[in-house]
């Protein structure tokens, strides 16, 4: 069947439908409904699998659906000549360039005709482009965690808005020494808090130190495994 459970906001189903998506894979099939009813997801899931539709799609329907969020107060207060600093609703993290470009281009797709701009930004790549970029849209962004720290310190990123959290491939972030960028992030200051927000963690592997980060990071969370 297609994607009728629960159903799709109209304007993302045409952009599944154009993608020549017609079956959601086991993954979106759980994972969809879950994060429809607000719940924060623990998804164990190989890539290959569909995980990024289990993310992007109910995230996407809600955003499109709902509309923009009011910027918070302090975006008020940006000032002549201060340079703009974006107010992302969705934030999703990763641990290569390759992973975030790939989440990047499937977010691309399914955001056309909506009112969500999504970006981009990894490490080892030219940041004044990626600063003119995020100036032209940062609704949903997907990150490496070190650049995005960057941004935050620069002042040019605040997560002050954002309602949907997402760590991809959690386990490899920590293999690859993630874990006081990814904790900077999300238990800095400006992050809405676990109740605030919604927060979904995929990973192959569910070690010890997953679990508490998951513990850490989640409220009573749906664990998934497919
Ligand atoms: P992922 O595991 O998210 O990296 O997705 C693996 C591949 O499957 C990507 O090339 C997707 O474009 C494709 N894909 C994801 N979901 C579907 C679907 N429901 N129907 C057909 N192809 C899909």
């Amino acid at each position: 069947t297609a994607f009728t459970n629960p159903p799709l906001d109209p304007v993302l189903l045409e952009n599944i439908a154009y993608a020549r998506y017609t079956t959601p894979t086991p993954v979106q099939k759980y994972s969809i409904p879950i994060v429809a009813e607000s719940r924060d997801l623990m998804a164990c899931a190989q890539t290959g699998s569909g995980k990024t539709g289990g993310f992007l799609f109910p995230i996407l329907s809600a955003s499109f659906t709902n509309g923009p969020r009011a910027p918070p107060a302090e975006a008020q207060h940006g000032g002549y000549g201060r340079a703009r600093k974006a107010y992302p609703t969705a934030l999703v993290l990763a641990p290569t360039r390759e992973l975030v470009s790939q989440i990047h281009e499937e977010a691309r797709k399914f955001c056309y005709r909506s009112w969500v701009r999504p970006a981009v930004v990894y490490g080892g790549a030219d940041i004044n482009q990626q600063l003119r970029q995020i100036e032209r849209g940062c609704d949903m962004l997907s990150a490496t965690p070190g650049r995005l720290v960057d941004l935050i310190e620069r002042g040019r990123i605040s997560l002050a808005n954002i309602r949907y959290l997402v760590l991809d491939e959690a386990d490899r972030m920590l293999d690859m020494g993630f874990e006081p960028q990814i904790r900077r992030i999300v238990q800095g200051e400006d992050m809405p808090g676990v109740s605030d927000r919604q927060t979904l963690m995929f990973s192959a592997t569910f070690p010890r130190d997953i679990q508490v980060l998951a513990r850490d990071f989640m409220k009573d969370y749906v664990f998934l495994s497919v």
